[in-house]
């Protein structure tokens, strides 16, 4: 379940974008590009130890907002965030796969290939976001 960004390095991600590179911009979608799961902001500080929390905390929003990053939504606490594929951008994102959370080793993954059902919504009803969150074990923990 790799992500398949098409774009394998930070400085094209970040030219990509317009945005200016900054050591922490770069270090941070190195990191992203590294990891097959998704990261939170929490483990993202521990990865990058002497890090600015505010600076990281306005790093991934700005990245959200360019369409680099979604927030990986898997019903359990802690936001969690993971590469986007190349199609959102400034306009939106459009991210409508599931994410699994893994239980036991606590692992949050994108499920590229599960996508969201289109909801019909009962008339007057106005939809603007929906997630898929699934929970279980991945396929490392119930191989061990
Ligand atoms: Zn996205
Ligand atoms: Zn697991
Ligand atoms: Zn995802």
């Amino acid at each position: 379940m790799a992500h398949n960004h098409p774009v394998k390095n930070p400085e094209a991600i970040l030219a990509h974008s317009g945005l200016r590179k900054t050591a922490l911009r770069t270090q941070v979608l190195q990191l992203f590009l590294e990891q097959e799961n998704a990261l939170s902001s929490h483990q993202l500080e521990d990865l990058l130890r002497e890090v600015d929390r505010v600076t990281l905390y306005r790093t991934l929003r700005t990245f959200e907002q360019k369409g680099i990053i979604h927030q990986a939504i898997d019903g359990a606490p802690g936001a969690k965030y993971a590469l986007c594929h190349g199609n959102c951008g400034e306009k939106g994102h459009h991210d409508h796969h599931a994410h699994f959370h893994c239980n036991r080793c606590g692992k949050t993954i994108c499920m590229d290939d599960i996508h969201q059902p289109d909801f019909k919504m009962p008339p007057g009803f106005e939809l603007h976001s929906s997630h898929l969150a699934l929970q279980g074990v991945c396929d490392q923990c119930a191989r061990s």
